[in-house]
């Protein structure tokens, strides 16, 4: 049975942690755009516009990219100037999503989340490195932020792995009687999100819509590696019987 909030299974459950970036859309460079303004303003004192084209984006965390873009310029990054600059890329972002035209939902997202949604034993997470509120500007652009309702974000920890179980956690809270028996399956885009998912001792369907191909992703130690999240073997790695 599946209650509001709160569940029961007769069937261990499944926590599947959902990377957003490259997996389940593309956000056609609005969050790069909304970064670069926000740093852009807080560091109005300098002469050249902003540029953050050689700060890697893929699979790292909202706090990371800031960070490493603040170091850039020469300013070291205490925690108070990061979170300005974070508060003010989320009040850019859902401008810079609208304005995006190459914005899009990847293949076989939709069929896979509506899926997912309604299986009892399924618990529907996050595991992002977007700030909560950056997650779900992004989900919202592309109709997808009625599928989520927690998760483990960038605002939680600037460490992948640490993220992770903080969305573990969380997913554990929604199982009525949590009995150790659950299976956690993420899914990501990038080499980060693999290390990330063994280092909670999850597996990993790695899917190669983001910056890195199939090769890429199986060095990494993926548990399943696919071309886009409409590939049954997706479906194979979230079976009720799929060993973990
Ligand atoms: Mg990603």
């Amino acid at each position: 049975m599946k209650t509001s909030g709160c569940y029961i299974w007769a069937m261990p459950p499944i926590i599947a942690l959902f990377d957003i970036d490259g997996t389940l859309l593309r956000a056609g460079g609005a969050g790069r755009r909304a970064v670069e303004l926000a740093l852009d303003e807080v560091l109005d004192d300098l002469d050249a516009d902003v540029s953050l084209e050689s700060v890697e984006f893929a699979g790292r965390t909202d706090p990371w990219i800031v960070r490493t873009a603040l170091l850039q310029y020469g300013v070291a990054a205490d925690d108070g100037l990061i979170h300005e600059v974070l508060r003010r890329y989320v009040a850019h972002l859902p401008r810079e999503l609208q304005l995006a035209t190459a914005f899009e939902v990847l293949p076989g997202v939709l069929s896979l989340l509506s899926e997912l949604s309604a299986r009892e034993d399924v618990i529907l997470g996050l595991g992002t490195g977007n700030t909560e509120p950056a997650a779900y500007a992004k989900l919202a652009r592309g109709g997808l932020d009625s599928f989520f309702s927690f998760g483990g974000f960038g605002s939680d920890h600037a460490d992948r792995a640490a993220l992770l179980r903080v969305g573990l956690e969380r997913g554990l809270e929604r199982c009525a009687e949590p009995q150790g028996r659950e299976r956690v399956v993420v899914v990501g885009d990038t080499p980060h999100d693999v290390a990330a998912a063994h280092a909670i001792g999850a597996a990993c369907v790695a899917v190669s819509t983001g910056g890195y191909d199939g090769f890429a992703l199986e060095a990494a130690g993926a548990t399943v590696v696919v071309s886009d999240l409409g590939c049954a073997a997706v479906r194979a790695a979230f079976e009720p019987t799929a060993s973990r």
